[in-house]
């Protein structure tokens, strides 16, 4: 989402007649987008601070420097004090302005713009995409679950979703761009609500628009997953059969007071579905280490849901508090080490878990996009299979580009990648 919304603020600096550059040197606006999610992003962002104020204190020329996300909202005028290096601090519901704002900064005055603003949906800005094969597209904007833990919808706004109209003359911009995969982006996709479109719906409509492109969306909240939406997937050949479905604690106890609104038997009862309806299937996770009185027993549970639904990958988080959210108020009584160590037990057991799932495909073909070159080595490339998994492979006759879909024979896997070649073009690693 955040990546997203750096292409709209990169698309409206574009249009007031700012120019990107490319190397930090030749700046003179420098705007961070930031996230406030857990602690550890926010540090990240002070560390980029601090390296910015480095590269930039002694420079005899003025240079905005604005940070903008959901930081800004969250610390507002704090960023002001933190170093006298900020200038400019814009919320996500603000990023319109900010051509004014910057122009007012290098006036000499710091500028702050944090409002909320629900009509806000930015629905006529076309992102600056710097792929040309994979877009995200954003179909909602804001919040309303209320996740005790969560942040989101304090910074982020109330949930909106954006026009029907305007989400697919975006698809159809893309499809005539050429691009081959499209990321439908909102915090609940499973609440899109417009006139009589609800989200199984639109993704149905979408993989019509866009019959060659290869349909993807986050994120799933399991509370409003319907079965309408899986047999959509199951309908369309170009939506992937790959869900992300956060489950974030595996103790009903716990997913209680997280205020998720769902138990463990109907997320398994939804994993089960999935599973039934998509004979090949991947489903990704986000789990919270260490949530307020998260006992030994409620860890083993959340142990024991990952080992029934063997998910194919997880982001694994120890829990960070929030200020402003209800569960800051609670006491955070689980000992850091102890949510590290929890934390570890459920990265080790998820590597195991991927790891096995990968080894079983091992000899299987899957089609591959090609997203560009491995890091490793520039002779192979890498891209994505339908089911998300990151496939390495070789370029031995150099005939294929990026953007190109080939079938990938898996030779090898790790817990994170498949190796494999294109099967025409037969090669050893
Ligand atoms: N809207 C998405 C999640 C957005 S935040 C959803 O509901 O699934 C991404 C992930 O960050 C969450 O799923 C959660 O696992 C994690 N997260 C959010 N707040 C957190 C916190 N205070 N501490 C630790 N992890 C957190
Ligand atoms: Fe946060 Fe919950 Fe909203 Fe996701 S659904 S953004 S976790 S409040």
């Amino acid at each position: 989402m955040n990546l997203n919304d750096t292409e709209l603020i990169k698309s409206i600096m574009i249009e007031a007649g700012f120019e990107i550059v490319d190397e930090f040197n030749k700046a003179d606006v420098i705007l961070l987008n930031t996230c406030s999610v857990r602690e550890h992003a926010t540090e990240r962002v002070h560390n980029i601070i601090g390296n910015i104020y480095s590269k930039i204190k002694n420079r005899k020329y003025k240079t905005v420097f604005g940070i903008l996300g959901c930081m800004a909202k969250h610390y507002g005028d704090e960023m002001f004090l933190y170093t006298n290096i900020v200038n400019l601090v814009v919320g996500v519901d603000e990023y319109r302005k900010l051509p004014d704002l910057v122009k007012e900064c290098f006036e000499g005055e710091n500028k702050i713009a944090i409002d909320l603003n629900t009509k806000e949906d930015y629905n006529d800005i076309i992102p600056f995409r710097k792929s040309t094969i994979s877009a995200w597209l954003t179909i909602m904007r804001g919040c309303n679950n209320f996740c005790s833990y969560c942040v989101v919808p304090y910074v982020r706004g109330s949930e909106r979703s954006r026009s029907v109209d305007s989400i697919l003359k975006e698809v159809s911009y893309l499809v005539d761009n050429d691009i081959k995969e499209i990321t439908l982006l909102g915090q609940n996709v499973n609440n899109y609500s417009y006139n009589d479109f609800d989200f199984p719906k639109l993704l149905g409509t979408v993989a019509d628009t866009a019959p060659d492109i290869r349909i993807r969306f986050i994120t799933s909240h399991p509370k409003n997953m319907t079965s309408e939406l899986i047999d959509t997937i199951a309908k369309y050949d170009n939506i992937c059969n790959y869900i992300h479905l956060p489950v974030q604690s595996g103790s009903d106890r716990i997913l209680e007071k997280m205020n998720r609104k769902y138990t463990t038997e109907h997320y398994l009862s939804l994993v089960n579905e999935i599973k039934d309806k998509l004979p090949s299937n991947a489903i990704s996770t986000d789990i919270i280490a260490g949530y307020p009185s998260e006992t030994l027993e409620d860890h083993q549970a959340t142990l024991d849901l990952i080992k029934e639904v063997r998910f194919t990958s997880a982001f694994m988080f120890r829990y960070s508090p929030r200020k402003g959210t209800k569960a800051f108020n609670e006491i955070n009584d689980v000992p850091e080490a102890e949510k590290i160590r929890r934390l570890n037990e459920i990265i080790n057991l998820q590597i195991q878990i991927s790891e096995e799932i990968n080894t079983a495909k091992i000899k299987n073909i899957y089609p591959v996009l090609i997203e560009g070159t491995s890091k490793k080595s520039y002779n192979q490339l890498k891209g994505k299979s339908e089911l998300f998994d990151t496939v390495v492979f070789c370029n031995r006759k150099n005939k294929y580009k990026i953007g190109d879909k080939v079938p990938v024979k898996i030779v090898d896997a790790t817990n994170k990648t498949l190796k494999g070649y294109i099967i025409e073009n037969k090669c050893e690693f």
